[in-house]
């Protein structure tokens, strides 16, 4: 590894609460000399970032590409080679469905020194902040994770939805508001059923904050009316009757 290449961090910067911000990553993030992001993070978070530091932002967002993950990839390299101290910043976790893996693997590759800073992921924030615990010991001991954000026009879907289906646990699905429909109906067609509670949580854990709740066969149709947009996540199981009973937490603070 080269002295003289400057480090890069990847960071999580939460699901976007300022105060779910690590206090390592604020450290780093307050003394970065340069700043490659995204929108993910969301604005309390982005406006905090120093002056002092040069932002790139590489603006994935909602299918909106500004920049393609092998040109990410190449920026950081090309940055870390200037000897500068680089922070990618990331929303929720940079491992969790973040392409945090693979800009380390190209880091590693290029010989330049990473260093991960694990952030609280929105697949387990967001529920919670809309009042529904991932687990419970009454309803489930099971949660999975997946990505919902599969092209419809694939024949081969990545997913294999009859074992969703059949997998009494709670699954959280992010990325999934485009194909929400699809995924609902895949559900149902490999036996779940279309009583199965269901909330659909945008922009979790900031002041817009908003939840709709619904069923499998109805949530579609809901999201449609209610203009549900990203970022969302979709949680499904029966913690979702938890949302009527512990209610919803709105971050109060004003940024
Ligand atoms: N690494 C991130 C996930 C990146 S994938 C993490 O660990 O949270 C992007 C998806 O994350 C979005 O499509 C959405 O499903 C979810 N997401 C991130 N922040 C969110 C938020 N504040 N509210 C709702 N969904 C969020």
């Amino acid at each position: 590894m080269s002295g003289k290449y400057g480090k890069v961090y990847l960071i999580g910067s939460g699901p976007g609460d300022p105060e779910l911000l690590t206090l390592k990553a604020r450290r780093l993030i307050d003394s970065a000399e340069v700043i490659v992001y995204d929108q993910l993070p969301g604005k309390a978070i982005l406006e905090s970032m120093p002056a002092s530091a040069e932002k790139i932002d590489v603006g994935k967002y909602a299918g909106n590409h500004t920049m393609t993950q092998p040109e990410i990839n190449e920026l950081l390299v090309q940055k870390a080679k200037t000897g500068k101290m680089i922070v990618r910043l990331k929303g929720g976790d940079p491992y969790v469905f973040g392409r945090g893996g693979e800009e380390a693997e190209v880091l590693v590759a290029a010989g330049i020194e990473f260093e991960v800073v694990p952030g609280i992921t929105s697949a387990i924030a967001v529920p919670a902040y809309a009042g529904i615990p991932v687990t419970h010991r009454e309803n489930t001991s099971m949660v999975t994770f997946i990505t919902g954000h599969e092209d419809p026009t694939k024949q081969e879907t990545g997913l294999d939805w009859e074992a969703l289906a059949k997998f009494g646990g709670t699954l959280v699905i992010l990325m999934g508001v485009k194909m929400l429909g699809r995924n609902a109906e895949q559900l149902m067609k490999h036996g779940k059923d279309p009583s199965t509670p269901v909330a659909v949580i945008e922009r979790g854990t900031r002041p817009d904050q908003r939840v709709t709740v619904g069923t499998l066969l109805n949530i579609a149709e809901l999201a449609k009316e209610r203009k549900v947009k990203a970022p969302a996540i979709t949680v499904v199981g029966d913690v979702v009757n938890l949302h009527a009973i512990l209610g919803e937490q709105k971050v109060e603070t004003e940024f």
